[in-house]
């Protein structure tokens, strides 16, 4: 499982795009050293593209 790192919570944060311009800088270099960060992204990589597509659908002007 890919819960082992207590970063692992901003990997979703980060693909939403909600994570603030320091703390991209600073989770992607986290990633560069954390297997199990990199795996979060990829799990969730698809499920955020799927909530964003609801979400510009829902609150698009
Ligand atoms: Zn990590």
């Amino acid at each position: 499982m890919a819960r082992n790192c207590s970063h692992a919570i901003d990997a979703g944060v980060y693909l939403l795009g909600d994570l603030p311009d320091a703390e991209v800088e600073a989770f992607v270099r986290h990633l560069d050293g954390c297997p199990a960060c990199r795996v979060e992204i990829e799990e969730l990589a698809p499920v955020v593209r799927l909530l964003i597509a609801s979400r510009s659908r829902l609150g698009g002007s």
